[in-house]
């Protein structure tokens, strides 16, 4: 099979893998390409592990009398099965549970994950599960219409208007903004303008995989952060879950997220005056109301295009009209769902997402295929700022595009006022540091990339970091987490039509007894089958491997539907990113630290939306339940991908980092234009909230650059 394998491990290896994805009315794992599949991924991924793999296959070889692949079938399973249970052995290079784990797991990415990764040989496991990466007859309509970077570091201005930092959700509506408004923007990201070439549907490499291999939307290696865990602080790399990311790249997160489009609703913005101030919180309302963001979500829902149908939302607040496109048709789980609520009385909507469900904008619909959330869209109907708001910025003549190019610090003159941004721009295999000046600096790097900026900005005036004068740059870390059911049905209820999700409900976000806030909840995306095998072996509803880990997955894939949902955090003051005194990047800059705790709330929150859904789920239908309530997760701030509130937004410069219009307090010319400024984070998805604010906060930093509002409890109102 391979020529770096010896025939005899190649041998022990083929008979493993027939054992544990054995034949039956489908092919085995090794007619499917399991074993190509290895070759490669320890060719390209694993590459240090083939050692010792080689290792163990042999020591699995001396293990049997005459070796392994002699020996009956029943008791290579035994065998296998021992070895499981046995977490080391003298005779073994490695712990044999840890080896058994470890092929497990290839041998299920290498027949369920995508045939470019050489196993899963014609689809064949897709087929027999009923997954389909395009619905029957449908194409591909268009390639999406990416950006380039317009500019190289050596053509850039001596001096621009406005420095944009991150082309993510915030910094490119920031950048269309103030390029629109007539401003000479330089708009700098670290990561790349990447193309749907360059982001294959790869179902090992996505921003929902969990395999833990190297993304193209991931940072590398050589840029890790310091988490404090459980287990105490610990230096970890991408894609780690505790890394905490989102998507690095031109679009930012939204190149490859979900594109739910939720709008906040009105107690959103209320949290303190609705529930108090919980225990060890820093639970606080936001400086402005919903009132005051309605019509930047008109305007985000209008020109950037949302699908949906706000009738059912119950606890949103008013809306000026509905949605320019209706929502995307309904799912086999829609009907299920839908009947399940009936009867709970539960009132429900569509799920709003940046989605096109008619041709808008110039770009096609959705083709509803089943690789969305985590992917790049390759039917181009996915609206993320990558073709909307930066290509609008850029199309005004005024907005440079610098990628591969990495903030360090904001530079300040002899007052301590920001005057420009010192960047490290990488060019090939080499790289180098460049100051570019500008009148403004608007910081849109992500909720922890932007509190590392401004704490790493440090000048005499404001030794601790720009705007850190009351030490609260970085805290109150916050994002979601999520909580709900996945319930197994009698019938097929999945037809592999995407995005998948398509009915929600709203009705537990507020006013839920012995709860602070609450959260939306929603039947999910199209799961690949490789998550699936994940999610199900790890329920303990499926063995990790072998005949029955193959016959479930096939008998379940179809039949189950998952309803979860956000909860909304409540922020804490020691759960914050702050900049690691030893620990550097590549580039020699001290890396985020991230420390402390969800709040005790968060756990009821959860807990709650876990017993809604499975409630939701039960009167649908489903045979069994189980609950995904995120209770016992482990010590540690919540991040990941929907990060926010480490620059929090408020009326007075004591409580809070940017004033009601983003502003960091004390610099008129530097906003904010991220998550970072969500004073609390909704019980739904942010994105569309990031997209209002920058839209509504950039517009007016562009009008002029005004005093700061004096320090009033007072809301500002538009
Ligand atoms: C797989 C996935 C699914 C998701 N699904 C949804 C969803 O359905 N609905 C929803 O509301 N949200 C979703 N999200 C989250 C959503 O994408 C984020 O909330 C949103 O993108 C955050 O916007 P932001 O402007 O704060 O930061 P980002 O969009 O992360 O943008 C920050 C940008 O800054 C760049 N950057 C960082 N540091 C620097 C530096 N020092 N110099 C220059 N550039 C820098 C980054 O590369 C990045 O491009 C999802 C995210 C992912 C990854």
């Amino acid at each position: 099979m391979t020529p770096t394998l010896s025939p005899r491990t190649a041998a022990v290896l083929r008979a493993v893998i027939d054992r544990m994805v054995p034949e039956d009315e489908f092919p085995g794992g090794w007619e499917a390409g399991v074993g190509s599949f290895i070759e490669q991924i320890l060719e390209r991924d694993l590459a240090p592990l083939r050692s010792e793999l080689e290792g163990a296959l042999c020591a699995l070889d001396l293990e049997a009398p005459g070796g392994f692949p002699a020996l009956p079938i029943a008791d290579q399973v035994a065998l296998l099965t021992r070895l499981e249970r046995t977490s080391s052995s003298p005779s073994w290079p490695v712990s044999p549970a840890d080896f058994i784990a470890r092929l497990a797991a290839l041998c299920a990415q290498g027949y369920y994950a995508d045939e470019g990764n050489g196993g899963n040989r014609g689809e064949m496991s897709w087929r027999s599960l009923g997954y389909r990466v395009l619905p029957k007859g449908a194409t591909w309509p268009a390639e999406d219409p990416v950006v380039s970077p317009t500019i190289e570091p050596d053509a850039l201005r001596a001096r621009y208007d406005c420095v944009v930092i991150g082309a993510g959700a915030g910094g490119g509506v920031a950048a269309q903004v103030l390029a629109e408004a007539g401003m000479s923007v330089l708009l700098i990201e670290r990561g790349e303008a990447l193309s749907t070439e360059d982001l294959p549907l790869d179902q090992l490499r996505s921003e929902r995989s969990i395999t833990g291999y190297q993304t193209r939307t991931g940072a590398g290696r050589n840029e890790p952060r310091v988490v404090e865990g459980a287990s105490g602080p610990e230096v970890v790399a991408a894609p780690d879950g505790r890394w905490s990311g989102n998507a690095f790249g031109v679009g930012g997160g939204t190149r490859v997220y979900g594109a739910q489009a939720w709008r906040f609703a009105p107690d959103d913005f209320r949290m303190a005056t609705k529930y108090g101030v919980p225990l060890g919180s820093a639970l606080a309302d936001w400086p402005i109301g919903y009132d005051d963001l309605e019509p930047w979500y008109d305007r985000c829902e209008w020109e950037y295009g949302v699908s949906g149908d706000p009738a059912g939302v119950r606890s949103g607040g008013p809306r000026r009209r509905g949605y320019p496109m209706p929502p995307l048709p309904d799912t086999l789980g829609t009907t299920v769902l839908r009947r399940g609520a009936e009867r709970l009385g539960l009132s429900t909507s569509a799920v709003p997402l940046l989605i096109n469900s008619t041709p808008y904008n110039g770009r096609p619909a959705c083709v509803r295929c089943g690789t969305c959330v985590g992917f790049a869209c390759h039917a181009a109907a996915k609206t993320g700022t990558h073709n909307s708001a930066v290509p609008r910025a850029l199309v005004t003549g005024r907005c440079d595009l610098l990628t591969s190019a990495q903030a360090e610090r904001l530079v300040t003159d002899s007052e301590g006022a920001v005057v420009g941004v010192e960047v490290v721009v990488v060019e090939g295999t080499t790289w180098r540091r460049l100051t570019i000046a500008a009148d403004r600096v608007v910081v849109a790097a992500g909720a922890i990339e932007t509190a590392r900026l401004l704490l790493n900005s440090g000048s005499p005036h404001e030794p601790t970091g720009i705007g850190n004068a009351h030490d609260l740059v970085g805290r109150h870390l916050q994002s979601h987490l999520y909580a709900g059911a996945i319930g197994f049905f009698a019938d097929v209820v999945q037809d592999s039509r995407g995005p998948g999700p398509s009915i929600a409900t709203n009705d537990h976000r507020h006013d839920n007894h012995g709860v602070v806030g609450g959260g939306m909840i929603a039947d999910d995306f199209v799961p690949t089958p490789l998550n699936t095998w994940d999610l199900l072996a790890r329920l303990g509803v499926i063995p990790r491997w072998g005949a029955d880990a193959k016959r479930g997955i096939r008998e379940l894939w179809s039949r189950m539907q998952m309803v979860f949902g956000p909860v909304q955090e409540v922020p804490t003051p020691d759960a914050r990113v702050t900049v690691d005194p030893e620990v550097r990047d590549r580039f020699g800059i001290p890396v985020a630290r991230l420390s402390g705790d969800i709040h005790p709330e968060d756990r009821r929150g959860a807990a709650l939306l876990a017993s809604r859904a499975a409630e939701w789920l039960d009167a649908s239908g489903a045979e069994r339940v189980i609950r995904l309530a995120a209770e016992d997760r482990p010590a540690g701030p919540s991040g990941g991908q929907h990060q926010a509130g480490t620059c929090r937004m408020g009326s007075l410069p004591e409580n809070s980092v940017t004033d009601p219009w983003g502003r960091v307090w004390g610099h008129t010319n530097l906003l904010i234009a991220d998550g970072s400024v969500h004073v609390t984070n909704g019980g739904v998805n942010p994105v569309l909230t990031i997209m209002a604010l920058a839209y509504r906060n950039s517009t007016r930093f562009a009008e002029d650059i005004p005093p700061m509002p004096h320090a009033t409890s007072a809301r500002i109102r538009d």
